[in-house]
């Protein structure tokens, strides 16, 4: 079964949504690194959480999802882009991490909750930066981020989601503003049936639309095209050659004394870049200026 995402609406009433399923995804992106199970099952959620709040992004660019806490967890990033590609990448501590309950809450994985913040960035490619930030309770992500929709787009939203034995799903609805509910208590059952989901009905059905029908048996549902998440890296040689650049000469030569070679891995997928003594001088030399080497 193929990764989808597959936004709906509720036919007559002001509630549109969107049910995701990444098991490929999520386990593709995580691939790289050796990630304990709770930190594992977090970054998860995380990415089907991202997923679903980048659907309904109206630009081309990226929407990122970053964790910063004073540990076990110090940082943790999600980025999805205007096309649902994923990537992700942690900092944590394996001791502290690994003390830490098999279903340690976000709040104890990055730490002292008063100085722990999650952050929701939308990076448009031609626009500023929009940044929101949740203060971290002790709540679920799914909890912190309907705090997030409801004060950044004024949306009120209920979001649901599941990581279940490699099965990775989650559900979104939110109820448009401005708009009267035509059918009767629709957006209430909407967000009666995601307090409810369990993560068993977030991906007991093979793909989403399955999971929509089985949670809305009566509502006349308008499924829209699937879409794809998966997982991509954006690096490049290219884009290690500039962050190359601006490290500078000096740490370039520190690192060719230490090591003979300049290798840079890629902190999402675990790519390794290897520049020899000679390559990695000719990115500071003038011809570079214009592009750089082949
Ligand atoms: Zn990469």
């Amino acid at each position: 079964m193929a990764d989808a995402l597959v936004p709906f609406v509720l036919e007559g009433a002001a509630v549109r949504g969107a049910c995701a399923r990444m098991d490929a995804t999520a386990h593709d992106a995580l691939a790289a690194h050796d990630y304990p199970p709770p930190l594992k099952r977090v970054l998860a959620e995380l990415m089907a959480a991202a997923a679903l709040l980048a659907s309904s992004l109206k630009f081309r660019g990226s929407l990122i999802v970053q964790l910063a806490g004073p540990g076990p967890v110090k940082l943790a990033v999600i980025e999805c882009d205007h096309a649902l590609s994923l990537r992700a990448t942690a900092q944590w501590d394996r001791d502290a991490v690994s003390r830490l309950p098999a279903g340690a809450s976000l709040a104890q994985l990055a730490g002292d909750a008063s100085q722990a913040r999650l952050a929701i960035t939308l990076d448009p490619e031609d626009g500023p930066l929009y940044q929101g930030i949740v203060a971290l309770e002790a709540g679920s992500v799914a909890t912190l981020l309907e705090h997030y929709l409801a004060s950044s787009e004024q949306l009120e939203s209920r979001l649901a989601l599941a990581v279940d034995d490699g099965r990775v799903g989650g559900l979104l609805v939110q109820r448009l503003p401005g708009a009267h509910d035509d059918a009767a208590g629709a957006w209430e059952e909407a967000a009666r049936v995601v307090g409810g989901a369990s993560a068993q009905d977030l991906v007991a059905a093979d793909d989403p639309t399955g999971v929509l029908a089985a949670l809305f048996p009566t509502r006349d549902l308008r499924v829209f095209e699937a879409r794809a998440p998966r997982f991509a890296c954006r690096c490049s040689n290219a884009r290690v050659e500039q962050a190359l650049r601006i490290a500078g000469r000096d740490e370039i030569e520190a690192a060719l004394a230490e090591a003979g070679e300049v290798v840079v891995t890629c902190e999402y997928c675990g790519r390794r870049y290897t520049y020899p003594p000679g390559q990695a001088r000719s990115l500071f030399e003038p011809a570079a200026g214009s592009g750089g080497p082949a």
